[in-house]
């Protein structure tokens, strides 16, 4: 047992050197990559139900790596977490979103989306210049605070302290504030009386069972009672079949985000369904 457990060890720390060296060479590689273009956002709309028109989008952020291809944020964006980066490839999101958005008013006037969700992680909100940032692009880009929705998780402000005083700064901007992956977190409840907030996410996690027994839609349920109660706007995300949007809209949904709807686009793709919208 005792050699077993030693061996073990060294297998596990092996890995954890092997991943250390990895996050290492991708955090270096992500400081050229912003410089080099290798970093893009996608656009991810945000519907209503039960017609599936486009209300919003959502900033996904992808990098094309030159040898290794596509890299998912899910990868990339916890080692920007830690290494600092993150401050950086945020705020040169935020400053995308913000040009695009402009763009499609500009094109498309009232057929333009109503918002654009950027996420916004802790690190970020822990920047004493955050919420300065935030108006200082919106000045830059003419874009109007109540066009921008900052999507944060309850993680990063669930213990109050400079991150919340943050997204106080910014809803004092008029700048629209969600709470992401709602209900995954460890105070939901506890945080909408603490934190300003205009919007719940409903984590997929959530979404997944809501089409089958009253058990399996038993959270779904309740996260709309609570938004209904509290005059929070809710979005369920992640939803990925007809039976999901149809249950979703009879609890209540008005707002859902998934691959039914739309993938996340590139911006001329989000363009072409605008043009519809204008058209129609
Ligand atoms: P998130 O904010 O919860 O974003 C939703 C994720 O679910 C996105 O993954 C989206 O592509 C995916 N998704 C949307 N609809 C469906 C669906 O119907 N089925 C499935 N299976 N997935 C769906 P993505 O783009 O890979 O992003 C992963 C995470 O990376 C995001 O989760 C967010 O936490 C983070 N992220 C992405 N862009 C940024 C960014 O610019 N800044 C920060 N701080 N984080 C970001
Ligand atoms: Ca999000
Ligand atoms: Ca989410
Ligand atoms: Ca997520």
């Amino acid at each position: 047992v005792k050699e077993r457990g030693k061996s073990g060890y060294r297998w596990y720390a092996e890995n954890m050197d092997a991943q250390a060296v990895e996050h290492a060479r991708m955090g270096a590689e992500l400081q050229r990559a912003l410089v080099r273009g290798e970093l893009f956002p996608l656009y991810q709309p945000v519907v209503t139900l039960p017609d599936g028109d486009v209300h919003g989008v959502e900033t996904l952020v992808r990098w094309r790596h030159p040898e290794r291809g596509m890299i998912s944020p899910a990868e990339f964006i916890p080692v920007a977490e830690r290494n600092g980066m993150i401050v950086q490839i945020g705020a040169w999101v935020l400053r995308q979103a913000c040009l695009q958005m402009v763009e499609w008013q500009r094109l498309y006037g009232t057929a333009a989306p109503m918002r654009v969700a950027v996420n916004v992680s802790a690190r970020q909100l822990l920047e004493p210049s955050f919420a300065q940032t935030v108006a200082d692009v919106l000045a830059e880009t003419g874009l109007h605070p109540g066009d921008l929705l900052v999507e944060i998780t309850e993680t990063a402000v669930f213990d109050g302290g400079p991150a919340l005083e943050t997204v106080q700064a910014l809803q004092a901007l008029g700048v629209a504030i969600a709470l992401d992956d709602f209900g995954t977190g460890h105070s939901s409840l506890g945080l909408l009386r603490t934190c300003p907030v205009d919007i719940l996410k409903v984590d997929k996690l959530f979404v997944d069972g809501v089409a089958g027994t009253a058990e399996e839609a038993a959270i779904a349920t309740s996260i709309a009672q609570i938004a209904q109660a509290l005059r929070l706007g809710a979005v369920a995300e992640g939803v990925e079949t007809p039976a999901q949007a149809r249950r979703l809209y009879q609890l209540g949904y008005r707002l859902a985000q998934g691959f039914l709807f739309a993938r996340p686009l590139p911006p001329e793709e989000v363009g072409v369904l605008l043009a519809a919208r204008a058209a129609g």
